[in-house]
């Protein structure tokens, strides 16, 4: 019983281990696995915050600019100006502009009306921000707060406005702020999607408000986790994340891991349980044989769950082994496939935007050509670049640029939320001036976006350079010269272009259709959404073009175009995959490269643009992103298995107990007939054929057993009661005496009936001695029986010693009475020997207090006779009873002879 407490408790205790450890494991894998992708997914936030908070930035400082030149501009024209600011992005809810404190512009009015004419100087939570922008003379960022008009959380970037010309010290003139709806920014960032896998928070910096949790949990903000820094204009914010414990625990499968250990543990403690009571049943007494008792012997329950599980087992065990390798493998070649199907289809829709350059431009080359392009007509002239531009929607312009340096354009924003077509010009007639209209779905001119300061002359711009001489040929990325205040336009563009000429063979100008970066990002972006891909194109030098990533593939500093190296991009999957295609010269190709914490497969085509560059489509996809339903999928084979297995261990149990149970009860029921308990009940309660003919037979066999038994203990005891019987009429037929040893009345009989006939041939006389001892009664009565049995040995002894010749005899006559018979003896001898005897009793001085002498004595009758044919020897026995008689007469311990002696012959 002790021990099996032990090994349950031991059993429990390694079960836990085990599951804890296995738990432990797959947590850190599980765990190892989110954290990367954490990290990645969190940069993407990152990226994105950064760039719409610095999108925002140069927008207040656009606004700002074009207020400080035009201090009392038309409220029109600010309207204008306000408008684009606000249809940038659909997270700016407002554009205020107060002079320094007080609010005199605010847009767009509706849902604003409350800010109109307020002092801030009386917002207590508003003035501190606009007095810090107007202190520092920058642009800050404020919040989050609650918007006074919405009532939602909002951020508000401040930025002064200085006078043209001012000198640093000047007081602000105004201060513009932009309203800007917190959350709007934080779901565009994606920090807001609920099937997050993490929780994220965003802690403010390098402030004087500095620390703050501004958004999420403070607790995740504060831990140690994964995190990053999102760096703005006005300072910079910690991103936190910090995996949650459900995700990890769903992605470790712990409560499958603890369903089968627990089973496990169950199952195994069961076993052990088992072989317990077996062996307990094995501990009974043995019935074997004793030669057989040193052989080993095995319970049946034993044989059977060990005969199975070593069947079962490994083959279970194999299988899963087989179906872990097999799904694994399988994985390892859809994730393969899976990588070189997005891989190829990127890169084939990517190919595909370089053919629609080239091709827009030949067809406007011919359009010139047959003169149905041509700067005179200008309303045709646009009508046709706005289908062209709708029909292609990766185009960002399709450009003409007259010999005369007149501009004519036909463009999609390739940033903001506001893509309405636009079209722009700059004529030569207008002073050069470039105007920008919004254009509605009729074609017409709707508004105004900006009248333009700028001055343009096409004939200056990089495409205009390149299309000049003939034939189609790409031009490099260079910066858009547009100037709007929305920023939509902030920007590098790419293109083919090509000279025009009129069907005179006139040079009429230069066509061009331009791709811009960020426009080809997101065309990038489309083609991989939906999967862990990073697309990317690079040119010549390594320069990324554009990614499907978030990151910014160049940077302005002082107005001069920086551009971001594939190999020094933020992203892993960039790095490596611009590493492995440096190594390869084939054109187009498929590999995998490790990179720091993972694999890639990497799929890339080299695009040798006319008279252009060579451009390098790149698609990497980690693979860690694939083998996570792969792990998963072999995780789901281990845990079946286990599963199974764990049934199959129970199955074996329970068959094996129910195929032992009756055979274990049926032998402990032949134990106790064999301990000949015939009452027991047999037991029959089993199914199995076998062992219930087994049952049926034994109860037969044990039937007739104890019937026959039963009438064997009849005879015996039958035979018993004869046996004792005949020893009794035994002991009768024995000649002598129990009590004394001497011969008995019997032999007397026999010896003296043969010593009569003797002496009746011979002639010799035959003496009687009847001994008596006396008052014998009394001497019982005085002393008890046994003492009595006692004084008749000893007064036996003497008699004995008195028979010393070979016809003598001593025999017990009956009682206390002796008779011995003298063969070839006279009377005077006999009388001889009679005192003999008397005294000799006499001497044994056995006391007697009721008796005259004290002492035990004896009284003896003498008789002797001739025998002959006329008397018998009852007669000589006759004679020496009645000389006794007359010897207790006389007064006891003395002899007598007969009263008449016989007549001698
Ligand atoms: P008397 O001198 O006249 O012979 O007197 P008595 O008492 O010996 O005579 P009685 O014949 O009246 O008594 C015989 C007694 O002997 C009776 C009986 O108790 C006793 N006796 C007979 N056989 C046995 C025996 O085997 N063992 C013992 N202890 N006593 C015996
Ligand atoms: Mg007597
Ligand atoms: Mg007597």
């Amino acid at each position: 019983m002790r021990r099996a407490v032990w090994s349950t408790i031991i059993l429990l205790a390694v079960g836990l281990t085990a599951t804890l450890t296995a738990e432990t494991v797959f947590e850190m894998r599980a765990e190892k696995a989110l954290t990367s992708e954490v990290a990645v997914r969190l940069d993407d936030m990152r990226l994105r915050l950064e760039r719409d908070l610095s999108s925002v930035h140069s927008l207040s400082s656009r606004f700002a600019a074009r207020v400080a030149e035009n201090p009392d501009m038309a409220d029109g024209q600010m309207r204008i100006l306000a408008d684009e600011v606000t249809s940038r992005h659909r997270w700016i809810k407002s554009v205020v502009l107060s002079r320094p404190t007080v609010v005199t512009f605010v847009h767009p009015v509706k849902g604003n009306e409350a800010l109109l004419g307020i002092d801030y100087n009386y917002r207590p939570d508003f003035i501190e921000s606009l007095r810090t922008a107007m202190r520092r003379k920058t642009a800050v960022l404020s919040g989050p707060v609650t918007l006074m008009q919405s009532g939602r959380q909002g951020v508000i970037l401040r930025a002064p406005v200085f006078r043209s010309g001012a000198v640093p010290e000047d007081t602000p003139l105004a201060v513009v702020s932009i309203g800007m709806d917190f959350d709007a920014i934080l779901a565009d960032a994606g920090l807001t999607d609920p099937a997050l896998p993490f929780q994220v928070a965003i802690r403010r910096m390098g402030d004087e408000l500095g620390g703050a949790t501004i958004y999420g949990d403070p607790r995740v903000a504060a831990a140690a986790g994964v995190g990053t820094i999102v760096r703005f204009f006005d300072g910079e914010w910690t991103l936190s994340a910090q995996i949650r414990p459900q995700d990890l625990a769903a992605a470790s499968h712990t409560t499958v891991i603890r369903v089968v250990g627990a089973a496990l543990t169950g199952s195994l403690v069961l076993l052990a349980l088992f072989s317990g009571r077996l062996r307990l049943a094995r501990s009974l007494p043995e019935v074997a044989p004793a030669g057989r008792r040193g052989s080993r012997r095995i319970p049946l329950r034993g044989v059977l769950a060990g005969g199975l599980l070593l069947a079962l087992v490994p083959a279970i065990g194999l299988s899963g082994w087989l179906s872990y390798r097999s799904s694994g493998q399988l994985a390892d070649d859809l994730t393969e496939e899976y990588a070189i199907g997005i891989g190829s289809r990127v890169v084939g829709t990517v190919s595909d935007f370089f053919d629609i350059p080239v091709r827009v431009v030949r067809y406007n080359v011919g359009q010139a050509r047959t003169g149905l392009l041509n700067a005179e007509d200008k309303t045709r002239l646009t009508a046709s670049f706005l289908l062209q531009l709708r029909q292609q929607p990766v185009l960002t312009f399709i450009t003409m640029g007259t010999a005369t340096g007149d501009y004519h354009a036909a463009s999609r924003p390739p940033l903001g939320d506001d893509r309405t077509l636009r079209l722009i010009e700059a004529l030569e007639t207008d002073g050069r001036q470039m105007k920008l209209y919004r254009v509605g779905d009729d074609n017409r001119r709707t508004d105004a976006v900006s009248n333009g300061n700028r001055y343009f002359d096409a004939r200056t711009r990089p495409w205009f350079k390149v299309g000049s001489t003939d034939g189609i040929h790409w031009y490099g990325a260079y910066r858009y010269a547009i100037e709007d205040v929305a920023g939509a336009y902030d920007d590098l563009g790419f293109g083919a272009a090509a000279p025009l000429y009129t069907p005179d063979g006139r040079f009429a100008g230069v066509v061009a259709a331009d791709l811009a970066l960020s426009q080809l990002g997101d065309r990038l972006k489309a083609a991989t959404d939906g999967t862990a891909a990073v697309a990317f194109i690079i040119d010549g030098a390594g320069d990324l073009l554009a990614t499907s990533t978030p990151e910014p593939t160049y940077t302005m500093a002082q107005d001069q175009v920086r551009r971001l190296n594939a190999g020094n991009s933020s992203y892993a999957a960039v790095r490596v995959a611009k590493a492995l295609i440096d190594s390869q010269p084939e054109p187009e190709g498929y590999s995998s490269a490790r990179g720091d914490s993972d694999r890639y497969y990497v799929h890339w085509r080299r695009l040798q643009l006319p008279d252009g560059p060579v451009l390098t489509i790149g698609v990497a996809l980690p693979q860690t992103h694939f083998s996570g339903p792969a792990q998963a999928a072999a995780n789901n084979v281990v845990i079946l298995g286990s599963a199974v297995l764990v049934a199959a261990l129970a199955l074996i149990l329970f068959a094996a107990d129910w195929v032992a149970r009756p055979l274990v009860v049926l032998e402990r029921w032949c134990r106790r007939l064999a301990d000949g308990d015939w009452i027991t009940e047999a037991p029959l309660a089993t199914p199995v054929t076998e062992v219930r003919s087994l049952s049926e037979g034994l109860i037969v066999m044990s039937d007739r057993q104890r019937a026959y038994t039963l009438t064997l203990e009849q005879k015996v005891a039958e035979r018993t009661w004869e046996l004792e019987q005949a020893n009794r009429r035994l002991e009768e037929l024995s000649t002598t005496d129990g009590l004394t040893g001497l011969a008995n009345r019997r032999h007397l009989d026999q010896v003296l009936a043969r010593e009569w006939a003797r002496g009746g041939h011979s002639g010799h006389m035959l003496a009687v001695l009847m001994i008596d001892v006396d008052l014998f009664k009394n001497y019982n009565d005085l002393y008890g029986h046994q003492a009595g049995d006692l004084c008749l040995q000893r007064v036996a002894g003497v008699l004995a010693g008195a028979a010393r010749r070979a016809g003598d005899l001593t025999a017990r006559y009956g009682g206390e009475e002796f008779v011995v018979v003298l063969g070839d003896t006279d009377p005077e001898r006999a009388l001889q020997r009679a005192d003999l005897i008397r005294r000799a009793v006499e001497a044994l001085a056995i006391p007697h207090a009721d008796s005259a002498l004290g002492v035990v004595t004896v009284s003896i009758g003498v008789a002797s006779l001739r025998p002959d044919r006329d008397r018998s020897e009852q007669d000589l026995l006759r004679m020496a009873d009645e000389a006794l008689y007359r010897a207790k007469h006389a007064g006891r311990n003395r002899i007598s002879a007969p009263a008449e002696p016989e007549p001698s012959v």
